[in-house]
Parts: structure tokens; C-alpha cells; sequence
């Protein structure tokens, strides 16, 4: 360094020099054995501040800085790839500093894992919420190992009541685990829909004897945690999964043969395949379609749990009700073998949730429901108010994978709870990725995503259309609730053909 005359950075020529200074002293800091490029005896480290001063005041036009940034961009990543560091993100990360800050923004570049520290992972799936947790165990049921990272600091759910449907209960039967979901579940006789204003009956779906004939499966209903603790259990107990959790996976980078994953903490691994099943909100989503954020009507759930002793025997502690008005609905069944009440108040906000408190409020709440009749004002008064849940989906894809990463649960297609499908849809999602990963195998992972597209966008899209429609049915109000009503009321209980499409077996044909 002794030679640079700090005073003549006049022009690109010399400050390149200083870049690859610069270079020599990130790659040797950061590369782990050092390389064997000698280092500079004065390290520019030393002189930071004088630097930065010295480059921003000879380097004023930010056309001039960009310039600078993309030369020692091109100097670090050649002693970046000397170190055998991985390049592409070094490079990276230059790349996306907008304001050059001399030597200070190299020195707080976050400097990723030399790739030598990469570890190496067959198939990795993010996120431990129901679809990974269930990716998991189909996969580990088939004999294929599997590592799982969660970026909570524990496993588990919270929540309230569920209703799975015959086509979860079939998934989690082939997955060992619906006898544990039903010892804790709890089994309705009906599925009855009601006048939320008028309190009068206008149809059901009968669940007994001929519907479990019809589909194999009985409808059941469950707490959220007791259906989670049931797979995470089974998980826990199966020597082929890996499950970690304080892992939040921040990004994902195709190669040529491989995926690298990379983690808030800066650990990276190198996977052959990658499952988000990462939620509504995925992060990694964006890496498939960059579609924005999930879509809201502006309806707000409130929900919760209460004990059985506290709900009147009108009630009708036996059934699912479903009591539907202009705009709201409200959601009631036993839950935990019939000792807990799940409630669930949905209705529409005038305004569209967003970073304010000033959308669904508890107030609205009152208001919207002070329309329903004694039934359904009773019931308000134990609905609990100290948590509410946007509603929310988006609109199908026609891709759930690129490269190496695929998408899976809520990360791929979330939708309206109105038909209690979500889940069920999530683990109907692992079992037929699994099933092609199996008649594929890892070394085309381009087939296994398109066998798996092929069954699931098409059906699961449908699921998604289907589930704002019974919230169209529902919430209307006026003439079409007239029709609705009448549609309703001349239903044959023990008509499931409605239902077929969705509760039948998809995968009878499965090997
Ligand atoms: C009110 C309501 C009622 C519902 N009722 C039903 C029903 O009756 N029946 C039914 O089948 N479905 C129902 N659903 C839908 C169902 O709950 C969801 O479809 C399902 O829980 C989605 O699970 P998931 O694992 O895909 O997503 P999530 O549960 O959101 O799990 C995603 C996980 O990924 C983790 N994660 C996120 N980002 C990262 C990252 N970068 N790195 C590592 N980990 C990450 C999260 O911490 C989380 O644990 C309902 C949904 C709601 C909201």
C-alpha cells in the first residue's frame, strides 16, 4: 500500500488498484485456510476512514461509484473463486449495495461460508407447520431421509378447531397417525348449515353411515395441536428425519447440479432438492412467481375455544353448525373428544387489514353479528376477542417449481378456510410428491415436479375456486339469498355427490 498515492484517485485506472487491494484483504479475512496471496503490509483496514473520504470525494457522480462497485465486485469474486468461496453470492451481495461506502461497506459485507463449509443435503424441507411436517414423515415412510428446518424456536401449533375431511383422514391413515388424530377428535353427526338471522335450519350433510361407506372415512374434527402433535410425534420417533429448529431460511441459489440454501445464521447447504412448504407467507415463493402478497376481501376471523360446560345444549353439541348471514358467518363444533367448543366469527371489514389497528375491529365485530339472532348474539358473548386473523388466499399458479425448489401446502395454494380444505390439501400435495419421487427418483427431480404439477395445480386450483365460492354462497344477501335459501332447503342430506371430486381417492392408482 505504501506505494499508492492516496492523492491521485483521480480516475478509475488507480482506484482499481485500491479494489484489488480491497480484494485481497476480504478474501484472506474471510477464507478459512487463509489463501496463499501474500497480503498488503499496511492493510487498508488501518486507513477506513481515510479512504472513504478520499474515494467519495474524488468518486462525487454516482455513475462513477456504480462503476467502482462492478470493478471490485469482478476483483473480489476472482479471489473469491480462488478461495474457493462461493462466488455467485459474494458476488451477489456487492451487487446489491446502492450507495458506495468505500472500504466500510466491504467491511460490513456480510461475507458468506466459504463453500468448502457447505454441507450437503438430499432433500431439505422448510418450514415445520402441518405441510412440512407431513412432507417429512411421507417421505420418511417411504425409506427416503429427509432434513426439516423451522424457523420458530419450538415446533407447534396454536390455534383452534380443524375439520379434516375423508381425504386428509385417508392420508394420515396411510401415514400411521389417524389413530392418534382420532383419539382426540371428535366425530359430528352433521354437517348442519343455519339462517344466522332467522336461527332456522336450511339444510345438512348427514356424516353418518352412508358417507363413511361413500368416501372410506369418517368427517372429523379436531384441535389444530392435536393433529400437529400427532405427525410431529411420528416424526420424532423416525430415525430418517432431521428436524432443526432456528433455521430461517433466507434464500436459495440454482447451480448447475445442485441448490444451495442459504440461513439467517450464514450456514448454507448444498441439497439435491428443496420443499417450501413455508406458509402463506412464504419467503421463498417469490424464487417460483413473484405474485406480490397474499389477497384479501377484507374478512376477519375471530376465534378460540372454550370448555363444553360453558355452551347451552341448544347449541347443538353434536353436529358442525355452520350459521350464515349477509356478510358474516359463524363456525361452531365440539372439539377434543367433545370436552372443548370451537368458535370461529368471521365477517367483513370495511376496511382491508393492514399495518393499522383500525380494520376488524372488536367493535365491528359487535356490529356486524348484532343482525344474528338470539343463537348467534349468545355465542358472541364467549367468542374471544384478544386475537384477530386476516383472511386471506391468492390466486392459482400454473408453476409450483423452478429448478431444484418446489412448493408445497399454503406456500403453494393458500385459500379460504371456508371449506376446511387447506390442510387436507397440503397433505394430498406430499403424498403425491412423494409418490413421484419414488418412481422418479433424485436424479430426475425435472420429472418428479412435473408428475407432481400435473396432479396437484389443477385440483388444488379448483379446491381454491371452490372455497370462495361456498364464502359467495354464504355471505350473499337480497334476491340471491332468496334462490340460495330455497337451493338449500331442497338439498337431499345424503347427497354426496357434490362432494366426490373432492373427498374421493386421487391416488388409488398409486404403486
Ligand atoms: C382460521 C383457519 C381455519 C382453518 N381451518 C381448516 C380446516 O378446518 N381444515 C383444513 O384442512 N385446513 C384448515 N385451514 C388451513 C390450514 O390451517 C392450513 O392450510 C395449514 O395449516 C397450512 O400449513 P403450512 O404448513 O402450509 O403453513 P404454516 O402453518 O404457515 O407453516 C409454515 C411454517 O414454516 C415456517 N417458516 C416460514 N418461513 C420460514 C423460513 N424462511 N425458514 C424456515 N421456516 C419457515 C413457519 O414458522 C411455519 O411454522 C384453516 C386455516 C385458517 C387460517
Amino acid at each position: 500500500m505504501s506505494e499508492i498515492n492516496w492523492k491521485i484517485f483521480d480516475t478509475v485506472a488507480n482506484l482499481m488498484i485500491l479494489a484489488e487491494q480491497i480484494a485481497i484483504i476480504v478474501a484472506n479475512s474471510h477464507c478459512q485456510p487463509p489463501i496463499s496471496i501474500i497480503p498488503t503490509q499496511n492493510t487498508i483496514e488501518n486507513n477506513a476512514d481515510h479512504c472513504t473520504h478520499i474515494i467519495q470525494t474524488a468518486l462525487s457522480s454516482y455513475n462513477q461509484q456504480q462503476e467502482l462497485i462492478n470493478d471490485i465486485c469482478l476483483f473480489s469474486m476472482t479471489y473469491a473463486q480462488i478461495a474457493e468461496r462461493d462466488y455467485r453470492l459474494f458476488f451477489k451481495h456487492f451487487r446489491n449495495e446502492r450507495i458506495f461506502n468505500g472500504v466500510n461497506v466491504i467491511n460490513h459485507t456480510r461475507i458468506p461460508h466459504p463453500l468448502t463449509n457447505a454441507r450437503s443435503v438430499s432433500i431439505l424441507i422448510v418450514g415445520g407447520g402441518i405441510s412440512g411436517m407431513v412432507t417429512a414423515l411421507s417421505f420418511a415412510r417411504a425409506g427416503i431421509p429427509v432434513r426439516l428446518f423451522e424457523k420458530k424456536t419450538e415446533f407447534g401449533e396454536i390455534g383452534a378447531g380443524m375439520q379434516l375431511a375423508p381425504n386428509c383422514s385417508r392420508i394420515l391413515d396411510r401415514l400411521d397417525v389417524l389413530k392418534q388424530v382420532q383419539a382426540n377428535a371428535f366425530f359430528p353427526k352433521q354437517i348442519v348449515w343455519m339462517d344466522a338471522l332467522t336461527g332456522q335450519r336450511l339444510t345438512c350433510i348427514d356424516l353418518g353411515a352412508k358417507f363413511i361407506e361413500t368416501f372410506g372415512y369418517p368427517y372429523i374434527v379436531v384441535h389444530r395441536a392435536d393433529l400437529f402433535n400427532a405427525i410431529y410425534q411420528a416424526c420424532l420417533a423416525n430415525s430418517m428425519i432431521t428436524m432443526e429448529t432456528d433455521r430461517t431460511v433466507t434464500s436459495v441459489d440454482e447451480r448447475p447440479k445442485s441448490i444451495m440454501v442459504e440461513c439467517a445464521d450464514g450456514m448454507r447447504y448444498d441439497c439435491n432438492m428443496v420443499i417450501a412448504a413455508d406458509g402463506l407467507w412464504s419467503s421463498l415463493r417469490k424464487f417460483v412467481c413473484d405474485d406480490g402478497a397474499p389477497i384479501s376481501a377484507g374478512y376477519v376471523t375471530y376465534r378460540g375455544t372454550i370448555d363444553i360446560k360453558q355452551v347451552s345444549k341448544e347449541a347443538g353439541l353434536e353436529n358442525v353448525q355452520f350459521w350464515i348471514g349477509p356478510d358474516i358467518h359463524l363456525v361452531q363444533y365440539p372439539i377434543r373428544r367433545g370436552e372443548s367448543y370451537n368458535q370461529a366469527a368471521i365477517f367483513k371489514s370495511k376496511k382491508i387489514p393492514d399495518d393499522t389497528d383500525e380494520w376488524g375491529t372488536k367493535e365491528e365485530l359487535n356490529q356486524r353479528f348484532s343482525i344474528g339472532c338470539k343463537h348467534v348474539k349468545n355465542a358472541l358473548k364467549s367468542i374471544q376477542t384478544n386475537f384477530r386473523l386476516p383472511v386471506y388466499d391468492r390466486n392459482p399458479l400454473s408453476k409450483w417449481s423452478r429448478g431444484r425448489l418446489v412448493l408445497l401446502g399454503d406456500a403453494a395454494h393458500p385459500m379460504l378456510q371456508y371449506a376446511g380444505q387447506g390442510a387436507a390439501q397440503a397433505l394430498e400435495d406430499a403424498d403425491v410428491l412423494v409418490t413421484a419421487y419414488k418412481k422418479y427418483g433424485p436424479l430426475k427431480i425435472d420429472s418428479v415436479f412435473r408428475e407432481y404439477e400435473q396432479k396437484r395445480i389443477p385440483h388444488s386450483s379448483k379446491v381454491v375456486q371452490f372455497a370462495r365460492d361456498i364464502g359467495t354462497f354464504a355471505h350473499c344477501d337480497g334476491v340471491a339469498k332468496i334462490v340460495r335459501d330455497k337451493i338449500l332447503k331442497e338439498h337431499d342430506i345424503y347427497d354426496y355427490e357434490f362432494l366426490k371430486w373432492i373427498y374421493e381417492d386421487h391416488q388409488k392408482d398409486r404403486k
